[in-house]
């Protein structure tokens, strides 16, 4: 039998993933290599990778994560990727010579996609066709409505070319590529489906296979196109990054109704999920923890350094913990994301409170619990449970990740939960011993002590839902999706496997670790994640209540003191002015935050009046203001960590500078570490 391709597209801008609307707005949405390994764990079919930036160079640097691709551009990328990608890939994005083709084969390209040099230098084409075979050459055609017609663009959608579908769709017979894409501007990231002019104005009598993309979200808009003779295969881009094991699950529906495809299989049944981490790299990592490992500030002479840029209505910064996107009127996707929320209606958000009432109906299990919280003992903890219990009705059972790093309050909290909301608590308690090692090893590592907090606060809640059979999990908010406006509330996204290792992890799991300190793979019991044979035969599903309900903090805060007896800090934390938040963990608002502002200039306080700028709360001159007294302050829970894990603070500040970026810092013999602020009368 003939399959026809299930294909997801890969969009980088600036070295960065993206989600993509109309061509026009984008969200960094991650990075591209766990995000490829993902895809090539789940065994797609094929893997389109597209570069949709100004340039092929890029500096993403990420000096804490594992897949950290620095400085580079694409065709080195390419090369990184194919060293784990068992997938077909086709690439595509600037390219204008015979040279640049030879470098993306070379790299391990099996197939090139041209979009503007299809119709600029059609001898590049034809010399292309012949070099490397038809079957390796695609065409890629993006069409939009232009008035009561159709045409076709180049230059990511800016420059017509005055030909419609079934002429450019002939040209490309004509010079012979083995392959055509055709994409809708308009429908790019609509949810709609497939554009319908496209699905009804392809030839059906075409010697070569066509594929077609843009705006399919449902099982139907994939099998309406499958159902077409003309068309070989369906291209879809953002879907694939919202949901756990999105691709075979949307493979396993689509084959259900039209058995076209190929059967799914996972990869990751036979190959290992987790990074491989070689002796010589964690070598090289650790490295940065020998005492007479030499750090050179002169290197900080400021060659690199780039001029900041703030969000003109809160005060993001473009370089960030979380990768961020600004619109042309220098508003952050933070901004742009939280107006839209904002504007979602009771209707809207009653609409939602239904869908997850099915959810919860159709994934009633068995055991004795409806579902599972994860709960921290914040008072983000006290609003899902209570939402849960009161306006869901379901019984769920509680699960904690105890890193030994509670605050006095958040402890008590915690663990008045069972009694406040009558509900059974599971709380994991890794070892003191392993959770000093893992501080240590990470702190060198990627300079964040609570990796082990973070990966083991993902991971408990999935394996006590493996454990319990309990195919539903309920999490806050998506952190980065209310800070950094990654991702739509409307595109759902669902806590996985990529998002814990990526965001969580840094790319980092929990195998990285073993051999280090003479930890065991035994000793990392509690940070190993159920493998997704196992989540797949559960259908579990992790879903952020943030994209179901109006999310109000501030609102949510006062109504769990007044409500439950919430408690707050007694004391101001020195890092931001908030009380109320990251009680569960002491070093959150202070020496790990700390951190952050050593790696990219900014901390926690800039987070908080970021998001009290956007609500109104306060003014941007009174958040500039607190961010400048605060920002910089080198809290004294360091004294506390340090004396847990046995270091210095000596070596804690030389271990720590490695981390600083040269975009941000600079080194004066004189005045010591330098970055540009932002003052309210001189705006950066
Ligand atoms: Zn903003």
């Amino acid at each position: 039998m003939h399959y026809k391709r299930l294909i997801p597209i890969v969009l980088l801008k600036d070295g960065l993933l993206v989600r993509s609307q109309l061509f026009k707005f984008h969200q960094a949405i991650g990075d591209p290599i766990p995000t490829i390994k993902r895809l090539s764990d789940w065994g797609v079919d094929e893997i389109i990778l597209l570069n949709i930036g100004m340039t092929n160079n890029f500096d993403s640097r990420r000096d804490d994560k594992w897949h950290n691709i620095g400085q580079s551009n694409f065709n080195n990328l390419i090369t990184k990727i194919s060293r784990f990608c068992f997938a077909p890939l086709s690439v595509g994005g600037f390219i204008r010579t015979k040279n640049d083709l030879k470098e993306l084969f070379n790299c391990g390209a099996d197939k090139c996609i041209m979009n503007s040099s299809i119709f600029e230098n059609q001898s590049l084409v034809k010399w292309a066709v012949k070099e490397y075979g038809a079957q390796s050459i695609v065409a890629s055609l993006d069409i939009k409505a232009v008035k009561s017609t159709y045409k076709i663009f180049t230059n990511n959608g800016n420059k017509l070319v005055n030909l419609n579908l079934s002429e450019a769709i002939q040209y490309c017979l004509d010079i012979g590529v083995g392959e055509i894409i055709i994409s809708s501007i308009d429908y790019d990231g609509s949810t709609e489906g497939y554009d319908p002019y496209i699905l009804q104005n392809i030839p059906n009598d075409l010697e070569i296979p066509i594929i077609i993309n843009s705006g399919a979200r449902h099982t139907n808009h994939f099998v309406e196109a499958l159902k077409k003779e003309s068309i070989q295969a369906v291209a879809a881009s953002n879907i694939f990054y919202f949901t756990e094991l999105s691709y075979p699950i949307i493979k396993n529906k689509i084959n259900k109704k039209v058995n076209l495809l190929r059967k799914s299989k996972l990869l990751s049944d036979l190959i290992e999920r987790e990074p491989k981490y070689s002796d010589i790299d964690k070598k090289n990592l650790l490295s940065k923890g020998n005492k007479d490992k030499f750090f050179d500030k002169k290197k900080f002479h400021g060659h690199l350094k780039i001029k900041p840029k703030y969000c003109k209505r809160c005060l993001y910064p473009s370089l960030s913990a979380s990768p961020m996107q600004f619109n042309n009127e220098g508003i952050c996707m933070g901004c742009k994301i939280y107006e839209r929320k904002s504007s979602i209606n009771e209707g809207e958000f009653n609409n939602r409170k239904k869908i997850l009432l099915e959810i919860a109906k159709k994934k009633k299990s068995s055991s004795n619990y409806d579902c599972i919280v994860s709960v921290s003992g914040g008072k983000d903890s006290y609003y899902q449970t209570h939402y849960v219990k009161n306006e869901l009705n379901l019984n769920p059972l509680l699960v904690t990740y105890n890193g030994n790093n509670f605050t006095k309050e958040g402890w008590d909290n915690l663990i008045r939960m069972k009694d406040v909301f009558k509900c059974d608590h599971i709380i994991v308690s890794p070892s003191v011993d392993i959770l000093k090692k893992l501080n240590k090893i990470a702190f060198i590592v990627m300079g964040d002590m609570n990796w082990h907090n973070h990966i083991g606060l993902y991971t408990a809640a999935p394996r006590v839902a493996i454990q319990y059979k309990i195919p539903l999990i309920f999490w806050g908010e998506h952190g980065y999706a209310d800070l950094c406006g990654q991702f739509s509330d409307e595109d759902f996204p669902e806590m996985n496997y990529r998002e814990r290792l990526e965001h969580a992890g840094r790319g980092f799991d929990w195998n990285f670790f073993v051999d280090i300190d003479k930890i065991t793979s035994k000793d990392m019991f509690l940070w190993k994640y159920p493998s997704d044979k196992e989540i797949l035969k559960l259908g579990l599903r992790q879903i952020y209540l943030g994209n179901y309900v109006k999310w109000e903090s501030n609102n949510h805060l006062k109504m769990m003191i007044e409500k439950y007896n919430f408690k707050v800090s007694d004391k101001k934390f020195e890092r931001t002015y908030r009380r109320g938040s990251n009680l569960d963990d002491i070093y959150e608002n202070g020496i790990h935050d700390y951190m952050k502002y050593i790696k990219f200039g900014y901390g926690r306080c800039t987070d908080h009046a970021s998001k009290d700028i956007r609500s109104g709360l306060i003014s941007r001159e009174k958040g500039i203001d607190l961010i400048n007294s605060m920002d910089h302050i080198k809290s004294k829970d360091l004294y506390r960590w340090l004396d847990y894990v046995g270091m210095t603070e000596k070596e804690f500040d030389r271990i720590a500078d490695h981390f600083r970026d040269p975009r941000v810092w600079t080194w004066n013999e004189k005045s010591g570490w330098e970055r540009d602020i932002i003052t309210a009368d001189k705006e950066l």
